[in-house]
């Protein structure tokens, strides 16, 4: 039973994109590059649990790096750690996918180490009368990937 379920996740990857199994931006928490690494602001980020947190800059489509959670390991909060400096430091890539990348094709990209194990999905927003700009729509790590595969939810502890 869990072998048949398995391996008709696995040929469904073919049929399915990232946008279909992405967090939509609005629930991702993030932060913006200004904020600073005080006791208040870490609290929130050790209470969100995620182990990697996209920063932007301005608005929150424009990601500009990502913070990693061991890289707070040095941080002393009563520092006030402009966020900006530790991002500066780090200098974490970020990996974009388009949207209609099917889901074969990000497991081999996550697999193959090419994107991390997490990627912002974007798109090319050719809407209105302006010139085609990127617009970020979301983020993919290799667990949702997983999950579609074995189609079922993994309890994070
Ligand atoms: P983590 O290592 O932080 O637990 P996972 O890669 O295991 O992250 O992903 C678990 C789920 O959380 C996935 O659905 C992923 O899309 C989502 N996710 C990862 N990082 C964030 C974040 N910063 N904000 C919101 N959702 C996130």
């Amino acid at each position: 039973r869990d072998e048949v379920n398995i391996i008709s996740g696995a040929l469904e990857l073919r049929k399915k994109t990232v946008s279909d199994v992405m967090t939509k931006l609005e629930d991702v928490f993030m932060l913006p590059i200004s904020s600073v690494l005080d006791f208040e602001t870490m609290s929130e980020i050790v209470k969100s649990g995620y182990s990697r947190i996209p920063v932007y800059e301005g608005t929150r489509g424009n990601i500009v790096t990502v913070l990693f959670i061991k890289d707070l390991a040095f941080v002393d909060p009563d520092d006030n750690t402009p966020l900006r400096t530790l991002c500066q430091y780090y200098q974490n890539p970020c990996n974009f996918v388009f949207e209609d990348v099917t889901l074969d094709v990000m497991f081999k990209q996550f697999k193959d180490g090419h994107k991390g194990h997490m990627a912002f999905v974007h798109r090319i927003n050719n809407e209105g009368e302006g010139d085609p700009f990127y617009e970020t729509i979301g983020l993919v790590t290799l667990e949702d990937v997983i999950e579609e595969m074995i189609q079922a939810e993994i309890v994070d502890e």
